[in-house]
């Protein structure tokens, strides 16, 4: 039998707010254990929470660059639980009135697009962290509880492993032109859950799911998918049920562990937060956070096909906000987008570690406009940009120094042209007779003459001026 993999994933994003959600601690990682923690994350009796006005713009900055509705109105409510990294046993979050539903994601799998929908992102607080000492002992440090973290949840649109990834590198790189969040997986400020289940091919039923846990990479997750999609194949072709159950991802054995039975929304008691106020934002306040959104990677990657760019190339230019941002100033001086984007794909991204360009936009521009305009070739342009990269000369002072200033005066390039007429009257033979590959010899001449440095194209001009 033949089965369809039905994929929901559930994205937690901490934000990268100065403070925590509901008091005045650091939002810092990497800071000493329980250093930044006070009554109110750690949930001391009689302490009040009081919300972080800039986690609500960051979170609804989020729901806007996915297209979501943002309410007006919106609850926070308590998820009671017991875990030693919970010191209040509640979680503040939202289910019932969350900040921002139904939003979208547009991926491109191989060339082929699709659109992923999102049931809501809402506004939460992250847990601490438990540090297993490797002999049998456990420590917490409560650092990281009380953190803004927003929940993306999508709908069970997903079919693939490739299309988990690809929405997860979609949805990382337009998180981090909003700039609410680093997007490491690595240091946890982007986590993912997979919910995963499968159905016969075609039917419209689904199948029972199951939730697999602490995925934190990219390949974490393609590994998992796919293990776990032949996992439910295997038991269902063997006759069993599939159990609703919540699995710990190894990656180290590459197989999923249960953790414990799926629990539901009615285990955690959830209710109002009778500390915190509900959350009022007006249209107006909405639209004013939707203007201070920088344009964002899909919009980028239209407006580049639209300068004639191909998709590969808009791809790779929209990677990274700096590289995009860095390709926009430069092209508004040279004008030419195909060049420019020639030239920081192939150097500029090439020479580029950790969104480090070492070069300033007017510098580059001034190359490139020197390149355009032939006044230097490419090859001496990528020779000054050698010189160029992490310093402050300008390329200007570099041309001139290496002597690279292509010969483009016509008057002195016509005294080397008529010499080499003079010296090779043969070649003047053929050309004249009719073989116009002759002048390619010509050319040759001249620029063995000059050193490399005439302009290919007004020798070429010169000499068919001066021979017709
Ligand atoms: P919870 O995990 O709190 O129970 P939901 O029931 O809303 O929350 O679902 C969480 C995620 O699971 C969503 O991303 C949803 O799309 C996905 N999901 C729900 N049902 C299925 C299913 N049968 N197969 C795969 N994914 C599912
Ligand atoms: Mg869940
Ligand atoms: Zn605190």
């Amino acid at each position: 039998m033949e089965y369809d993999v039905v994929i929901g994933l559930e994205v937690h994003c901490e934000l990268k707010t100065n403070t925590k959600c509901f008091c005045g601690c650091k939002n810092e990682f990497g800071s000493d254990p329980n250093s930044n923690c006070c009554p109110v994350c750690l949930g001391f009796p009689g302490a009040l929470p009081v919300l972080n006005k800039t986690a609500v713009k960051y979170a609804v900055m989020a729901g806007l660059a996915f297209d979501c509705t943002i309410n007006n109105y919106s609850v926070f409510e308590r998820k009671n639980y017991f875990y030693p990294d919970l010191s209040k046993a509640y979680q503040i979050s939202q289910l019932e009135y969350p900040l921002c539903i139904n939003g979208k994601v547009n991926i491109n799998v191989n060339g082929n697009k699709k659109t992923i929908r999102l049931n809501r992102i809402h506004l939460e607080e992250d847990a601490g962290k438990l540090v297993h000492d490797g002999v049998g002992g456990t420590v917490v440090d409560y650092n990281r509880g009380g953190v803004p973290l927003i929940e993306i949840v999508t709908e069970p649109d997903i079919s693939s492993a490739e299309e988990a990834v690809a929405f997860l590198e979609t949805l990382k790189n337009t998180i981090s032109y909003t700039g609410i969040s680093d997007v490491k997986m690595e240091e946890g400020s982007l986590r993912c859950d997979v919910n995963l289940s499968v159905k016969p091919k075609g039917s419209d039923k689904l199948g029972t799911r199951t939730e697999m846990k602490n995925l934190n990479s990219f390949k974490a997750v393609y590994r998992a998918i796919n293990y776990e999609q032949r996992r439910q194949i295997e038991e269902i072709e063997d006759g069993n049920k599939i159990i609703q159950q919540t699995l710990r991802w190894d990656d180290s054995i590459g197989e999923t562990k249960s953790m414990r039975n799926k629990e539901d929304s009615q285990d955690y008691r959830y209710f109002p937060d009778p500390d915190l106020l509900p959350v009022k934002i007006t249209d107006s306040e909405i639209e004013n956070i939707k203007n201070s959104l920088p344009v964002l990677p899909t919009k980028r990657f239209e407006n580049y096909l639209e300068l004639g760019l191909s998709e590969y190339d808009a791809n790779l230019l929209i990677s990274s906000k700096t590289i995009s941002d860095f390709f926009n100033e430069v092209n508004k001086q040279v004008n030419n987008a195909k060049l420019v984007a020639n030239w920081v794909i192939n150097e500029v991204l090439r020479k580029t570690e950790d969104n480090n360009i070492l070069i300033s936009v007017q510098n580059f521009s001034e190359l490139l406009i020197m390149v355009s305009k032939s006044e230097i070739s490419s090859t001496a342009g990528k020779q000054v940009l050698e010189q160029l990269w992490g310093t402050n000369k300008t390329a200007a002072e570099v041309v001139e120094k290496l002597g690279l200033k292509q010969i483009s005066n016509t008057d002195e390039l016509k005294q080397i042209v008529q010499a080499a007429i003079n010296n090779n009257p043969k070649s003047v033979a053929d050309y004249k007779g009719g073989n116009e590959k002759a002048i390619g010899f010509l050319v040759g001449q001249v620029m063995k003459e000059s050193k490399g440095k005439a302009n290919p194209q007004i020798v070429n001009k010169l000499l068919k001026e001066l021979l017709d």
